[in-house]
């Protein structure tokens, strides 16, 4: 669904350089960009951010321990912004945008953990970015994609692998491209092209996450979700046992069951489900059998 007024690059570094680079390629020293402090990472980009002008938290989550994403009555906006960063799926809390936030300057969006997980309003946006290892391809490249318009406003007198004109004008071929991660990522698009596009994703993704959400909901309380329901991610199933000697007897007994990597990220704690696209239902469906099993057991 992208037009021809898009740049599609193909950038090394993931998506931790993506967070660099557009404040060196947008913000002005004297600037002032709008960020969304909803996750881990969208705190990262931010500190990345500052190294180039400054930054406006337009909505501090640190203050809900990020268990919801903003509504526009949260957002703090500034006037003439040089533009307006989120982070659309928030790996490590597991929360989401359901909706683009409204902004009245560019707006510029970290997809990394959903890209193509789900139709997205491109249009709406001046720069979307995406590290490969989520849905995309093995890790080390990042999926970067420019408003012509918008990218013809960035800086020009940088090194030039920091430089999204260079890049432009090499097509992705300014030194020599990550040609594995590359090749792999068009296989997979052949792949979701196959299986239906991203609408078909995103049928997949909401009715395996659904069932997940369900053993959380019909737990009686035995497990709390982290993310509040209207934020809840597609990608990324974040949720609590009542204590947390219960929460490390869940990972190791489900990793007896061969479900493995559950246990939540050490910012967030509790238990975290990732399924990305590549997850099969059939994985979600064990594991919410698991929960109901567990929560008998221990309930
Ligand atoms: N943004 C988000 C939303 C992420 O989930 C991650 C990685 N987990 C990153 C950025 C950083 O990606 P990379 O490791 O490719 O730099």
């Amino acid at each position: 669904g992208l037009g021809d007024d898009w740049e599609i690059l193909f950038i090394q570094g993931g998506a931790t350089t993506q967070f660099a680079m557009m404040p060196m390629n947008f913000l002005p020293a004297d600037g002032t960009a709008d960020y969304l402090d909803t996750g881990v990472w969208a705190h990262k980009s931010i500190a990345e951010a500052r190294h180039f002008g400054n930054v406006n938290v337009a909505f501090d989550g640190t203050q809900c321990n990020y268990d919801h994403v903003p509504g526009s009555d949260e957002i703090n906006q500034t006037e003439g912004a040089a533009y307006f960063h989120y982070c659309s799926n928030n790996t490590v809390f597991g929360t989401r945008f359901e909706n683009i936030p409204d902004s009245d300057s560019p707006l510029i969006c970290d997809t990394s953990s959903e890209m193509f997980g789900r139709p997205f309003d491109w249009d709406r946006h001046c720069a979307i970015y995406a590290g490969a290892q989520k849905n995309l391809g093995p890790s080390g490249v990042a999926l970067v994609l420019l408003k012509k318009d918008f990218a013809e406003q960035g800086r020009t007198d940088l090194p030039s692998m920091f430089c999204y004109a260079r890049h432009s004008k090499a097509g992705s071929r300014l030194n020599t491209p990550p040609t594995f991660g590359i090749y792999m990522m068009g296989q997979v698009f052949n792949w979701i092209h196959e299986q239906g596009g991203l609408t078909e994703m995103e049928r997949r993704n909401s009715e395996k996450s659904s069932i997940i959400y369900d053993a959380i909901d019909t737990s009686g309380g035995f497990y709390t979700g982290l993310a509040q329901e209207s934020s809840r991610s597609h990608m990324n199933v974040s949720f609590r046992l009542p204590t947390e000697e219960l929460d490390d007897r869940f990972v190791e007994e489900a990793a007896a069951e061969k479900m493995d990597g559950l246990k939540g990220h050490r910012d967030a704690g509790g238990i975290r489900a990732s399924i990305y696209n590549a997850f099969p239902r059939e994985g979600c469906e064990c594991l919410a059998s698991f929960m109901k099993e567990f929560a008998a057991r221990n309930g």
